[in-house]
């Protein structure tokens, strides 16, 4: 996270108190519910500054009392958790052909909705308005709960520059140039605004509310137009050196294959993506290869998508199966690298294939278990994303929840970002 966008202020006591209470409201996050004695044993706090500490928790909304835990004699203790609705963030996830804007919670669960098509042939400012507009549709539907939006987060397609949160390359929009929508949105809404690239957001979903919970390495694959990848190291996402650590997309493994947007050829993502799936079955229906797609698309190739070649797959197209079959293949040969490479614990499929991965594992299996190095390969598991197509959207808000878990009290308007101790 761009620790130059936090500021602190206070005296030593009140860091103290600061870090306590975050503390507090950490442990009773990862954790909870819990007892103020079971918080005193997590933390090393004392028994009477906890005690003060839940009392102003409680008082402004931040955590709520569920009952009483079983006692083994004496008297039963007070449980308290995180109050989901304390406050909500806006999230907003810009893909390759679509804007999707969401308020969701401290849990992570999404509770209002907004979707957009785009048109990137309209450039940038057309693209900003949108992402304006999408934002200004879901803080009114919030309607008087807009007040408690702690900021924006949003996940994009493209590399981001963690020293300024500018997007510096966008593939469906070539005239990006180093692109601050961070400022923009900021200065739109005066709210906190953080920008991830969509793989890296995806992780941290699984990370903190999905399958990869509890799971200190492991790896998100999100196969869509593109393929991106988030690397979860020791429980913290890895960015590297430029922040463009996991363009998996765009390892080489054919010098002389296509031409890719990125200016090489044979990129990975040219043989195992939605995108490469599409032109490969469009080539082919040219070529006038016999195929049911020629009925689903009523002769014109140019309607042909991810999710007719799909079907026609599962119902025993040939021509669809061996293209879907293909790219598992490829997807396979990327996933052994990544086996032998991070040895992870874990590999999530996700991204717009969310739903069709069941006949993509099995080519997949194939070539890893042939591949990867035995040893790595027994101890990672490949699964699918449990937030589905959830993963970039609620990803975008993860880094503006980790914020309010590092301060919780703090005020919510950006300029001014003070902490307040009772
Ligand atoms: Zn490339």
């Amino acid at each position: 996270m761009r620790q130059n966008k936090k500021q602190y202020y206070g005296g030593s006591q009140t860091l103290l108190r600061q870090r306590n209470i975050a503390m507090v409201v950490k442990n009773i996050n990862q954790k909870g519910p819990m007892s103020k004695r079971k918080i005193v044993n997590n933390t090393g706090i004392s028994f009477a500054k906890v005690n003060s500490i839940i009392l102003s928790l409680i008082e402004r909304g931040i955590i709520l009392e569920i009952g009483k835990e079983g006692s083994n004699g004496g008297r039963p203790s007070a449980l308290f958790k995180i109050n989901p609705n304390y406050r909500f963030i806006i999230g907003c996830e810009l893909s390759h052909t679509q804007l999707r804007t969401v308020a969701s919670n401290i849990n992570g669960e999404i509770l209002k909705d907004d979707f957009q098509t785009f048109d990137f042939s309209l450039r940038k400012k057309y693209i900003v308005n949108s992402i304006i507009n999408s934002i200004h549709n879901v803080i009114d539907q919030l309607g008087d709960s807009r007040d408690k939006i702690l900021g924006i987060g949003i996940s994009v397609s493209g590399l981001v520059n963690p020293k300024t949160g500018s997007i510096c390359h966008f593939p469906s929009l070539p005239d990006c140039g180093d692109w601050s929508i961070e400022e923009i949105i900021e200065r739109e809404f005066g709210l906190f605004c953080y920008v991830e690239n969509i793989a890296n957001a995806a992780a941290l979903a699984e990370l903190n509310f999905g399958i990869g919970r509890g799971i200190d390495n492991f790896l998100y694959l999100n196969v869509g137009t593109g393929l991106g990848l988030g690397i979860i190291i020791n429980g913290k996402l890895y960015e590297g050196v430029t922040g463009s650590a996991g363009e998996f997309g765009h390892i080489m493994i054919d010098e002389n294959g296509p031409l890719c947007e990125c200016g090489s050829t044979g990129c990975l993502e040219s043989f195992a993506s939605i995108k490469a799936v599409v032109h490969k079955a469009k080539e082919m229906l040219k070529r006038g290869v016999i195929s049911s797609l020629n009925n689903a698309t009523e002769g014109n190739n140019e309607f042909v998508n991810f999710k007719m070649i799909y079907d026609a797959a599962i119902h025993g197209d040939k021509l669809s199966y061996s293209i879907i079959d293909e790219m598992g293949r490829y997807l396979g040969k990327g996933i052994v690298m990544l086996i032998n490479l991070f040895n992870p614990k874990m590999i999530i499929l996700g991204g717009k294939l969310s739903g069709s991965f069941n006949l993509l594992m099995n080519s997949i299996e194939t070539i890893v278990m042939k591949h990867a190095l035995e040893l790595p390969r027994k101890s990672t598991k490949i699964v699918f994303s449990q937030l589905g197509e959830n993963a970039g959207v609620i990803g975008a808000t993860i880094p503006i929840i980790e914020k309010f878990f590092d301060n919780p009290l703090r005020k919510i308007e950006i300029d001014r970002e003070i902490y307040i101790v009772n």
